[in-house]
């Protein structure tokens, strides 16, 4: 699960991190009301998005100005400007794709004069079974390129579970980031903050891009991405109340209330499958011959037929969905209780794509039987290569 940069902060703060003052804004009166009691005279008005590069990003609507996703801000009117500007428009950044995300919310921050950028992140290296440090001198811009093209500017520093964060690990932070003195000790401060952070709460990514050295020398957390191990949030009812639903893909939330195992794709045909090794190979198999899924979707091994009719609205809610693919195998789960939430999906949500169903196993010829004498127009496949090359002549066929 991903939070918003304001939240992260909160969190961190808790540890001790330096960060800077800030409050959140769901208004322009808030944000004005923000910045009054931050004081100062530099405050920074933040879109928060679950998406990164919003520095860099422009908005679709013209009523937002020319300026980015993160503003600089030399009055308190100005901040109220600004905040009027993005809130409630689409920002889009290189990682939300050319549809863009809504602006709902804004973090107003005391702003900062910036000496240096640098990059640190934390994550679970799973090769080494620990959690490790990533530090780089080039912070503020696209990691990514810096290691593509200068890696010896990317440093990794894996931590022992054992012993947890030593002296040693500061110092070493210290020397990839290039700091002494003072600084030197601030960054091994800052690594022993960070992890206890991480453990405590089951993050699976702390990212600070930058982490800015101020004009008056001191480290400070400047930007804030975490997203947690979803499978360890039932620890952390306070981390779960962060969740922000419009973040995420309607799609993929429908699926979780259902309890079905959902992640949208790009591609033209909707699959339903039983068991994630079969879904996988339902994907590939499609690509094979020609096609893109249109989403992964395990509906479970003992899925009712509730949860199929769940799915199957799902699917076909999907515009880019041209034709839909059911590959059951009928272990735990029986062919006829498939074919059942079939029938009464497709009578409820109707069907206006092809539909190729394959099914195997238990209770197998009775679920043919069902689909056969709904009259449905369902293609009946024997095989998931019959399945797969059936379903993609349906689609090439209705796109010519
Ligand atoms: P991102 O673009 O989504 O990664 O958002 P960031 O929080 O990293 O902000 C983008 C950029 O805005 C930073 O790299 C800084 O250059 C600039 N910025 C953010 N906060 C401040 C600030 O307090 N002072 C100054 N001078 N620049 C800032
Ligand atoms: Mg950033």
């Amino acid at each position: 699960m991903n939070i918003h940069e304001y939240q992260a902060k909160a969190v961190l703060k808790e540890f001790g991190a330096p960060l800077a003052k800030g409050k959140p804004a769901f208004t322009p009166e808030e944000a004005e009301a923000a910045a009054e009691e931050i004081g100062g005279s530099l405050w920074v008005v933040k879109s928060q998005i679950h998406a990164g590069g919003r520095g860099k990003g422009k908005f679709k609507e013209k009523e937002a100005g020319e300026k980015g996703g993160v503003r600089l801000a030399r009055s308190v009117a100005e901040v109220q400007t600004f905040a009027s500007e993005m809130l409630g428009r689409t920002l889009v950044t290189a990682q939300t794709g050319p549809a863009g995300k809504q602006v709902n919310r804004l973090y107003i921050e005391e702003g900062a004069t910036i000496a240096r950028e640098l990059y640190l992140s934390a994550l679970v290296d799973r090769a080494a079974s620990r959690v490790a440090f990533v530090l780089s001198t080039e912070g503020g811009v696209n990691i990514e390129e810096v290691a593509h093209k200068t890696p010896e500017k990317i440093h990794t520093l894996s931590i022992d579970p054992a012993t947890g964060v030593m002296p040693h690990h500061g110092r070493l932070a210290a020397a990839a980031l290039e700091l002494d003195g003072d600084l030197a000790k601030q960054a091994g401060k800052l690594i022993a903050q960070l992890y206890a952070a991480f453990l405590a709460k089951d993050m699976a990514l702390l990212e600070i891009n930058p982490l800015i050295v101020t004009g008056e020398g001191a480290l400070r957390v400047l930007d804030a991405k975490v997203s947690f191990d979803d499978n360890a949030l039932h620890r952390h009812p306070e981390i779960a109340a962060l969740r922000d639903e419009t973040e995420e893909d309607a799609k993929e939330i429908e699926a979780s209330k259902h309890d079905l195992n959902y992640v949208a794709l790009d591609g033209s045909i909707g699959c339903m499958v039983n068991g994630a090794g079969l879904a996988m190979a339902t994907m590939d198999i499609i690509k094979l011959y020609g096609e893109s899924p249109a989403n992964f979707l395990d509906v479970g091994g003992g899925a009712s037929k509730d949860k199929v009719t769940a799915a199957f609205k799902i699917i076909t809610a999907d515009p880019n969905v041209k034709g839909i693919l059911i590959n059951i195998f009928g272990g735990i789960m029986r062919c006829d209780v498939i074919a059942e939430g079939v029938i009464a999906a497709v009578r409820e949500v109707g069907l206006k794509v092809p539909l190729v169903v394959r099914l195997e196993g238990t209770n197998v010829e009775l679920g043919k039987k069902i689909l056969r004498e709904s009259k449905l127009d369902v293609i009946p496949a024997d095989d998931l290569d019959d399945a797969a090359q059936k379903i993609v002549k349906s689609v090439q066929a209705r796109r010519s």
